[in-house]
């Protein structure tokens, strides 16, 4: 299987290695952010697109994920 985003060989959830990385630490960090701000996923995912400290394999992931339309994988109330 190949990265959805770079291509690149990825494991069984269709992200490469870095990807992954990345996915798992926005999954995270939208944890605390939710909590504060009351922020919805897209409105988060959007925010990692604008800010200038978002490094590269992030941000390539937030917009793929905003394009793809893909909703948080883990539900939490
Ligand atoms: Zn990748």
């Amino acid at each position: 299987m190949k990265c959805a985003i770079c291509g690149r060989e990825a494991d069984e959830r269709s992200y490469c290695e870095m990807h992954m990385k990345a996915y798992e630490s926005i999954d995270k960090k939208y944890g605390a952010w939710k909590k504060a701000l009351q922020i919805s996923w897209k409105e988060y995912l959007s925010e990692i697109v604008k800010n200038p400290l978002t490094g590269e394999w992030a941000k390539e992931l937030a917009e793929h994920l905003i394009r793809s339309g893909e909703s948080q994988n883990v539900e939490s109330s």
